[in-house]
């Protein structure tokens, strides 16, 4: 079933969405990107005459009630921006009474699905190496199917629409699918959105093809970047994994960040690089401070001649230059991870850099995918938003999907293809 198909017209649609917004210690939304992702579904089902059951997570309350992860703290701002208002139910697996209650247009915000273990289904306060894990994990199982049939239990039909956690197999992203016939469950349209845009970088490849792949750690994005020297002809490598790389070859670094257990990581993407004839692009200077505080004292200097006491937080002006050339020609670029401690204002630079050498090859005539909820925090508050060609909600799951792995919540909608 599609969303453009099916009558929602006097049904009850249970909507996952990922409202796993920021929020400042007052509770306040800092950046509304994912709400606004998931309007035109929501404005659509209730536009046919429908009831919304609006499902979230937030954040990683670990299956504990954590009233700072409270999506009560959103309401308004979803009301606000449905133009409607919104009831919300304190108790995810309890909302029978609030859904049964709904009338054709209203709208019902559930709690935080993950102050309920089963929504990840993983077993809590078990160890993996204790032999009563697997029997643990077995019984969790079990109590999560339970769980995703209370959650269907409220609704006609299921829409799964978000992305953000589409490459987890939890209980509200793919479990609950188990209790909805094909002509009850869809994919919502940022789903569609989403997905299209995956396959469009996939399946339509126009060559020179550069990946910029920031952030913290080498560890984390492994995975996607020995996917990517299959696939891309230039790979740009910043933010703090640069000095994984650096220390790698024995340079100093000073206090920045590095994983010292992944030196040979570093090595082994460096020779995939060359085997693979991909130009690995790192950079070879940095701004460095001698605090890990926007206000810190800063000086440029090479990325492996980091003098003790000082960190590299952002790239310095010789590799924002370097960068830039790389994208410049590109024709379809991935931009995830930002090249710099960015939420810093004096360390923004470099993922200024980029993001304005991505608008501009954009402007050019490249396909520009920007993922991950940093590097769109970065496009933000750079203003360059609507000078890229399409910003993902997705992080992990939009790495996954250009891995060309199959998201479990897109299976559960469509199937295995
Ligand atoms: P990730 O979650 O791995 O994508 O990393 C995003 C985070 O990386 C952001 O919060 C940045 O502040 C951080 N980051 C980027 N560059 C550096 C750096 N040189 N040192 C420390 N953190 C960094």
């Amino acid at each position: 079933m599609t969303i453009d198909q099916f009558k929602f017209a006097g049904k009850k649609a249970i909507v996952r969405v990922d409202f796993n917004v920021p929020l400042d210690e007052n509770g306040k939304i800092t950046d509304d990107t994912r709400i606004r992702g998931a309007l035109p579904t929501l404005k659509k089902i209730l536009a046919d005459g429908g009831a919304l059951i609006i499902m979230s997570h937030m954040g990683k309350p670990k299956g504990k009630v954590n009233p700072k992860l409270s999506l009560g703290q959103i309401q308004n701002a979803v009301a606000d921006a449905l133009g409607t208002t919104v009831k919300f139910a304190p108790d995810c697996a309890k909302a029978q009474d609030a859904a049964a209650a709904l009338k054709p247009g209203d709208v019902l915000l559930l709690e935080n699905l993950r102050f309920y273990p089963e929504e990840e289904g993983k077993p809590v306060g078990i160890d993996k190496e204790d032999p009563a894990y697997d029997e643990a994990k077995k019984a969790m199982k079990a109590s999560q199917k339970e769980f995703a049939k209370t959650l269907a239990s409220y609704a006609d039909c299921y829409v799964m629409d978000a992305f953000g956690t589409a490459h987890r197999k939890h209980a509200s992203t793919a479990v609950i699918a188990d209790y909805f016939d094909t002509e009850h469950k869809m994919l919502g349209y940022l789903m569609e959105k989403e997905v299209k845009a995956v396959d469009n970088v996939l399946s339509n490849i126009k060559r020179p093809f550069v990946a910029i792949m920031g952030g913290s750690k080498v560890s984390s994005k492994i995975g996607i970047i020995e996917n990517l020297l299959g696939k891309v002809d230039k790979l740009i490598l910043c933010g703090g994994m640069t000095y994984t790389f650096a220390k790698a070859h024995g340079g100093e670094i000073g206090n920045s960040i590095v994983e010292l257990d992944k030196l040979d990581v570093a090595l082994g993407v460096e020779e995939l690089a060359k085997k693979n004839g991909v130009e690995l692009v790192l950079g070879t200077d940095s701004v460095v401070a001698d605090a890990f505080s926007n206000d810190a004292n800063t000086k440029v200097v090479p990325s492996n001649a980091i003098p003790e006491g000082w960190e590299g937080l952002d790239a310095g002006p010789d590799t924002r230059k370097k960068f830039q050339a790389a994208i410049k020609g590109a024709k379809t670029i991935l931009w995830n991870g930002p090249a710099g401690v960015f939420e810093f204002d004096n360390f923004t630079a470099g993922s200024r850099a980029i993001g304005e050498a991505v608008a501009e090859a954009t402007s050019e005539g490249a396909f520009s995918l920007i993922g991950g909820g940093d590097s769109v925090a970065c496009v933000n508050k750079f203003g360059l938003a609507d000078q890229v060609s399409y910003i993902s909600t997705g992080g992990g799951a939009l790495l996954e999907a250009i891995e060309g792995k199959v998201l479990p919540g897109v299976a559960a909608i469509l199937g295995e293809k």
